[in-house]
């Protein structure tokens, strides 16, 4: 029963599919079942199986995604079933390699690069008996000593890893700290991903940041000073984005990337008003932010891709009667101005004190 679920299941392969489009793959098709529990072999039934091998033939497909985990098991006998060239792999395996191609920063490859071989620990075992089986059981033994071996190694990289990414941090810290003394506010924009932060950011800065119909154009906050009317100067973040079906096993790599978030004047939460599921979207976000300490902090709402909605009009009405709510479109630029007012408005406490600091 999904009824319970946040999101349908169609909303999810929605968004699999915009994912596998991130990772440079082309999807030609998509299918579900619903199963009372699924098949502890394939995952899916057999019926279902050969369905997908008939689709694999007829658009020569290279990939298989499914949108839950799979056991390495399951992963392996699908891949027998649909033939030798094909790769099977789960939502976060291809969460793992977007985040492998967009990682731009030291602290963002370390990341990944934890959260991938936390990733095969526990896929190490299967593989290794597949060895066995394969030479009939003569290894028998061995592989397992091999396996343990291997897990041994496997664990201590994560280790090193670990305290790695805790220097680099730790560096990060200390340039921050720097950086606040510089009396110049941040403004973070937070929001899911294809929300259009980085067109906004863009749009506002001239910065060549990534902006594409893509999810994760931006991995690691990308900074970018801004200069209001008022000549007074405020640092404009982009965080990286949110998605509906986050593997929990990847909740650490989004935390780093996020922490700057409660150190922020202000906060922009940028909705796709435009999306289906944009009520779940903004509660998705504000619980997180309320996680993240960061729930106190001043925040405007920002309305956005206005063109796309079905009635402008009655949207831009709706949220001229919300308070600290504005209505933009980041592609075409209109309400921008507004937004510009808006910042500055709220900016107007910590440029007081901002003030103060400057002799
Ligand atoms: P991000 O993931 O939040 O940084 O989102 P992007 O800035 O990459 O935008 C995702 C997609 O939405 C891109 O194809 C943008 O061109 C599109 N987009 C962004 N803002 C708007 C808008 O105001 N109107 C329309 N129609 N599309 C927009």
């Amino acid at each position: 029963d999904d009824s319970e679920e946040l999101f349908s299941i169609e909303e999810s392969l929605k968004e699999l599919a915009q994912l596998a489009d991130t990772a440079g793959l082309m999807v030609v098709d998509s299918t579900y079942q619903k199963l009372s529990t699924p098949n502890s072999r394939t995952y899916i039934g057999s019926g279902k199986v050969s369905e997908i091998k008939t689709a694999i033939n007829a658009h020569g497909v290279e990939t298989v995604i499914f949108d839950d985990e799979l056991s390495p098991g399951q992963l392996r006998n699908l891949e027998k079933a649909f033939g030798g060239n094909v790769r099977v792999c789960d939502r976060t395996a291809l969460i793992l390699d977007i985040f492998d191609q967009r990682a731009a920063t030291r602290e963002a490859a370390l990341q990944v690069t934890l959260a991938q071989m936390e990733y095969q620990l526990p896929r190490l075992t299967k593989m290794w008996t597949h060895l066995e089986r394969q030479s009939g059981g003569k290894v028998k033994g061995m592989g397992e000593k091999q396996i343990e071996v291997d897990k041994r190694i496997l664990r201590t990289q994560i280790g090193v890893l670990r305290k790695e990414l805790e220097s680099v941090r730790k560096h990060r810290k200390q340039y921050r700290t720097r950086r606040l003394s510089v009396p110049v506010p941040v403004v973070s924009l937070v929001g899911y991903t294809n929300a259009g932060k980085s067109t906004l950011l863009n749009q506002l800065t001239g910065a060549n940041v990534l902006a594409e119909d893509r999810l994760f154009a931006t991995l690691d906050p990308t900074t970018r000073r801004v200069q209001m009317k008022n000549g007074k100067e405020f640092l404009l973040t982009d965080t990286v984005g949110f998605i509906q079906k986050l593997p929990t096993t990847l909740v650490a790599a989004f935390r780093a990337t996020l922490e700057e978030i409660s150190e922020s004047s202000l906060l922009v939460h940028v909705i796709d008003i435009s999306h289906p599921l944009v009520e779940q979207q903004i509660d998705a976000v504000e619980k997180v932010l309320s996680e993240l300490d960061a729930s106190s902090i001043p925040k405007l709402m920002v309305w956005n891709k206005v063109d796309k909605a079905d009635n402008p009009a009655e949207i831009k009405l709706k949220a001229k009667n919300m308070e600290d709510t504005i209505c933009i479109s980041a592609l075409n630029g209109s309400g921008l101005d507004e937004f510009c007012n808006a910042i500055q408005e709220k900016l107007k406490d910590s440029m007081v004190w901002v003030e103060a600091l400057v002799p």
